[in-house]
């Protein structure tokens, strides 16, 4: 039970639920308001999170935790935009150059293309697990304007000596691309050929790593400060069956229900 009254509208979202009602009512302004409420709220509200987490964080295996839960879509601005560019789209042309130079794409640019996979009936009937975007409080003001706010913005939290560790460790077969770790997933002892072809890619270099983290720490500071109270942060050093605990108690608890 809950002692106060506050709580109770803690515990169950109370104020994102009226929003969620307001902002819908506000888009399609109808003219019996309240028929339209009794209407709206015969049906379920598809969750929708932002998800985050430093590279090596283990993040996609969460997604696919919340995937598989929730049957959610997956928006992933960089793969949005990889698809986009490969599909030689008008976005696709736009986006291209700025990728290549391992710069960010035009904030009104990527969010036209997440726009447009918002728009899809799979995301509306379904919900979706935003992931590489927003990236800073214009991008979120961005999402914002487009009436979307998520239920709740999911960080991995994983100190940098730990990503560093995880990510220092890491080889890949030119050969198969296959990527291992030398602590947690190393080759098989016998297949010296193998271990002889390992590299170090140059995206794992520690200076690399650490400019990737020093980049990454802004555009959290900037999803906490936008998103304030909606932010959940979950400890991702756990081992990864606890993770994906931590991560779907937070999405359920979250959800409008
Ligand atoms: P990375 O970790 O290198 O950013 P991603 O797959 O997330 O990898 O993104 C690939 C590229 O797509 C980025 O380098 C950037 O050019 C573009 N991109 C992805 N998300 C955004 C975003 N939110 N804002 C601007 N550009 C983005």
């Amino acid at each position: 039970m809950f002692s106060t009254k506050l709580e109770y509208i803690r515990e169950n979202n109370v104020s994102q639920t009226m929003e969620h009602i307001l902002r819908r009512m506000l888009i399609d302004m109808p003219d019996k308001p309240l028929e339209y409420i009794h209407e709206l709220t015969k049906s379920p509200v598809p969750p929708q999170f932002i998800i985050a987490g430093p590279p090596g964080s283990g993040k996609e295996a969460q997604c696919q935790a919340l995937i598989k839960r929730y049957k959610l879509v997956l928006i992933s601005s960089g793969e949005l935009l990889r698809k986009e560019v490969s599909a030689g789209t008008d976005f696709g042309k736009l986006a291209e150059p700025y990728m290549k130079n391992g710069e960010l794409v035009p904030n009104k640019l990527v969010m036209a293309v997440i726009r447009s996979r918002l728009e899809q009936d799979d995301v509306k009937e379904h919900g979706f697990l935003l992931e590489g975007f927003p990236r800073s409080i214009e991008q979120a003001e961005l999402l914002e304007a487009e009436g979307i706010t998520p239920h709740a913005v999911i960080i991995l939290d994983v100190s940098d000596d730990e990503v560093i560790k995880r990510i220092e460790h890491r080889r890949t077969d030119p050969a198969t691309g296959t990527v291992y770790h030398l602590l947690f997933n190393p080759p098989p002892d016998d297949d010296a050929a193998l271990w002889d072809r390992l590299v170090q890619r140059a995206e794992d270099f520690r200076p690399a790593v650490e400019m990737k983290l020093k980049t990454y720490h802004d555009i959290i500071k900037q999803l906490k400060t936008y998103y304030g109270p909606l932010v959940e942060i979950v400890d991702g050093e756990q081992n990864i069956k606890n993770i994906r605990k931590a991560v779907l108690a937070v999405a359920e608890r979250r959800r409008l229900k």
